[in-house]
């Protein structure tokens, strides 16, 4: 029945992964199913009147991995071809995201079947107001908290506070995180994953010994994880030489100017039209040689057959699941060692914010720029700290490493709370 519902390459990803560590870890054969499978997962379908008029039925989704260490947490996709296999393993990890950095949450992801470029502002607004008027019976600031993802930006999660605040008839900040800052929202948040990404890319250079002003990169993906990224290692002087998004590719090896890159991208929406120089055919960027390769896109982006062809040092995995099994297994294969700063600690710095964001809305007392991003890099320097020795002690991979400490802990606290009844 389990195997039936939660179905497609995303989830069966989630699932090896998770029976690599199961393995790893000698987790016993009939606790592995109730790692795996999420505890709710909530469709909708829901109508949306569009602007010429006609009425247009969308598919929507939630999904709560587990709840043993807090509310759910996780981000809400808006993206043409998602499904609930793509969303639970989306959910799963963010339980491991979550455990690693030591937040009180378990995870979460939702999303709505939907290519949002394809809609006009107002129907952007009605369908996002309807999808959170949708799920209002199974969220809450202490059973689910939304936040952004591909194709959601800080004004949808604005319409979900509103739309939830409604509802109660006060204002409940804290039901979503990533909001406007003005609205709740915190200082850093949007900046958060693209900037972890660069400060982990930056401690991954220094164990390799290589001086950021003499490094190169390659980002693939320029919303809001790849552009910030992009930016924040460009800030140490690393020289951006490739960058790509679902429009365009472009790659020049003298680099490219990142600040006239977000500016195109900020105008246009997409960096199609930046340039009719330096362009590339995508999956060719991929594989040119640089020393930070960034996927901060979609999942598995760097399948076997790439894994192969790479000629980077480092990968550093803004995106969730941008690498698949069967890619680790020939990363780990190559004899040149790539360094993997795995997803669940590369691009934790969005949910570390977040974590911030809920706990100041429930504070109502919020902080400076500089107290966010400086508690956020001590918590990915801690996570980075632990990933890296275990990695060592263990003799495994670092998503090995990550996804055990994560795992570890939510198995810990699911012991402890034991079964109901
Ligand atoms: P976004 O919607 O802001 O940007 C997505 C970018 O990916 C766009 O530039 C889009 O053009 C590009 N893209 C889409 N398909 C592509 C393709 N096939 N090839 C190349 N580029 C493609 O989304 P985002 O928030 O930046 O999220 C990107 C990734 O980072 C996702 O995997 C998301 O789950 C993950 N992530 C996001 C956050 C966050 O805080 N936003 C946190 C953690 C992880």
């Amino acid at each position: 029945m389990l195997n039936s519902l939660f179905t497609g390459p995303v989830f069966e990803m989630a699932r090896d992964q998770l029976l690599v560590i199961a393995n790893h870890l000698s987790i016993p054969e009939d606790e592995r199913d109730w790692l795996l499978y999420p505890k709710r997962a909530i469709v909708v379908t829901f109508p949306v009147r569009m602007e010429d008029n006609r009425t247009e039925l969308f598919i929507g989704y939630r999904v709560q991995h587990h709840l043993a260490l807090g509310p759910a947490k996780g981000g809400t996709r808006f993206a043409a071809n998602i499904d609930i296999g793509e969303i639970a393993a989306l959910a799963i990890w963010m339980s491991w995201k979550c455990a690693l950095a030591d937040l009180p949450f378990g995870g979460g992801k939702g999303g709505v079947a939907v290519d949002p470029r394809a809609l006009k502002p107002k129907e952007l607004e009605n369908l996002s107001r309807r999808y959170m008027q949708e799920m209002i019976p199974f969220v809450g600031p202490r059973t689910d908290v939304m936040a952004p993802d591909m194709g959601t930006n800080e004004q949808v999660m604005a319409w979900f506070m509103d739309t939830y605040s409604m509802y109660q008839g006060v204002t409940v900040p804290e039901i979503v995180t990533g909001k406007p800052v003005g609205t709740g929202g915190t200082l850093g948040r949007r900046e958060a994953t693209g900037h972890g990404v660069a400060f982990l890319a930056f401690r991954a250079l220094d164990a390799l010994d290589i001086a950021p002003a003499t490094a190169t990169a390659i980002v693939q993906g320029f919303g809001n994880v790849g552009s910030h990224a992009a930016m924040g290692l460009a800030a140490r002087g690393v020289k951006l030489i490739g960058v790509s998004d679902h429009s365009a590719a472009y790659y020049d090896p003298k680099g490219l100017d990142v600040k006239a890159l977000v500016a195109h991208a900020g105008r246009t929406g997409e960096l199609a039209g930046y340039s009719s120089q330096a362009t590339i055919a995508p999956r060719m960027l991929l594989e040119q040689p640089c020393d930070v390769l960034a996927p901060c896109a979609v999942e598995r982006v760097i399948d076997a057959d790439l894994a192969r062809r790479l000629r980077c040092r480092i990968i550093a995995e803004g995106a969730n699941g941008p690498t698949t099994p069967e890619a680790d297994r020939v990363l780990a294969d190559r004899n040149d060692g790539i360094f993997v700063i795995p997803d669940i600690l590369c691009n934790a710095g969005g949910v570390i914010v977040s974590y911030f964001e809920w706990v100041q809305d429930l504070q109502q007392y919020f902080w400076s720029r500089d107290e966010v991003m400086d508690r956020l890099e001590r918590a990915l320097d801690r996570s980075w700290a632990m990933v890296v020795a275990r990695a060592k002690r263990d003799g495994v991979s670092n998503r090995t490493a990550a996804m055990a400490i994560g795992v570890e802990r939510v198995v810990k606290a699911k012991q402890a709370r034991g079964l109901f009844p």
